[in-house]
């Protein structure tokens, strides 16, 4: 299980310093700018990516639209669930998922939104549509899709993966999203979509304290993630992907929470 960050797509591709100012050797590279898919800037960020001697383990594509993170308005805002967006999405990721392939990363990652738990609901064919049309054209471009937790409880994931079955679906757990959200426990979680994670987001938070808001993201080891034994049961279940921290501040704050998430890990991983 390696250690990485998840590092900002920016100055064309100059932007690996990020990553390497810690110590660390690999990162989920993330960007919601649509006008950064370029084939230019994905040339460019595998030259800065080698020269600076980072691993791009995946790519995280935001869509265009709004997003809110909350209860109120993320379920009509937030990725492939709202229908008026859903088009436009669908293709916004067709061109991250080219922008993926082209860096030489294997997944492509992003947030579905708040699918429907309820199967019969007349949105969840729809939604299960639209996210197999974005993994079928990744399963094209020789990637793989993977839905970063938060919005959805565990079961309503493994229930799309099952129905989509284009075989290059997994999962970026970002452990905290399933307590903050009020959607899960990430460690009861593993025993139902273990099989299927790719990535981890270091990242730890608060359960929800009203209905309206999500609980609130602290510095991992400080919430109820739990991480010593969240990382055993990753063991047990022979998980051997990359540790991707993830701190939601930023400025001289965020760069001191990452490197004693790395500290912490250290020693969380035995
Ligand atoms: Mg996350």
């Amino acid at each position: 299980m390696e250690i990485g960050v998840i590092n900002g797509l920016k100055d064309g591709g100059r932007c690996f310093e990020h990553v390497s100012q810690f110590g660390l050797n690999v990162c989920q590279l993330q960007s919601w700018d649509m006008t950064l898919a370029t084939p230019e800037i994905a040339d460019a960020v595998v030259m800065e990516a080698l020269s600076a001697g980072v691993r791009i383990c995946a790519f995280w594509g935001g869509v265009p639209g709004p997003s809110k993170w909350n209860f109120t308005e993320g379920p009509v805002t937030l990725g492939l669930v709202p229908p008026e967006y859903r088009e436009e999405r669908v293709a916004a990721l067709k061109r991250w998922a080219d922008f993926t392939s082209r860096i030489g990363a294997p997944a492509l990652i992003t947030h579905c939104g708040f699918i429907p738990e309820n199967m019969t609901d007349p949105e969840f064919e729809p939604v299960v549509e639209a996210i197999a049309e974005v993994a079928s054209y990744c399963l094209e471009q020789n990637i793989e899709f993977w839905f970063e937790t938060g919005q959805e409880t565990p079961v309503v994931l493994l229930r799309v993966i099952e129905r989509v079955g284009t075989g290059n679906l997994g999962i970026n757990l970002d452990p905290a999203n399933l307590l903050m959200y009020g959607k899960g426990n990430p460690i009861d979680a593993l025993d139902v979509f273990g099989r299927y994670v790719r990535n981890i987001h270091v990242k730890d938070g608060l359960c929800p304290v009203n209905g309206d808001n999500l609980g609130k993201e602290v510095r991992p080891g400080q919430g109820k993630v739990r991480f010593p034994e969240f990382v055993r049961r990753l063991k047990e279940i022979g998980f051997d992907g990359e540790l991707i921290i993830e701190r939601e501040i930023s400025g001289e704050e965020q760069k001191w929470d990452i490197r004693r998430t790395i500290e912490n890990l250290q020693l969380w991983l035995g």
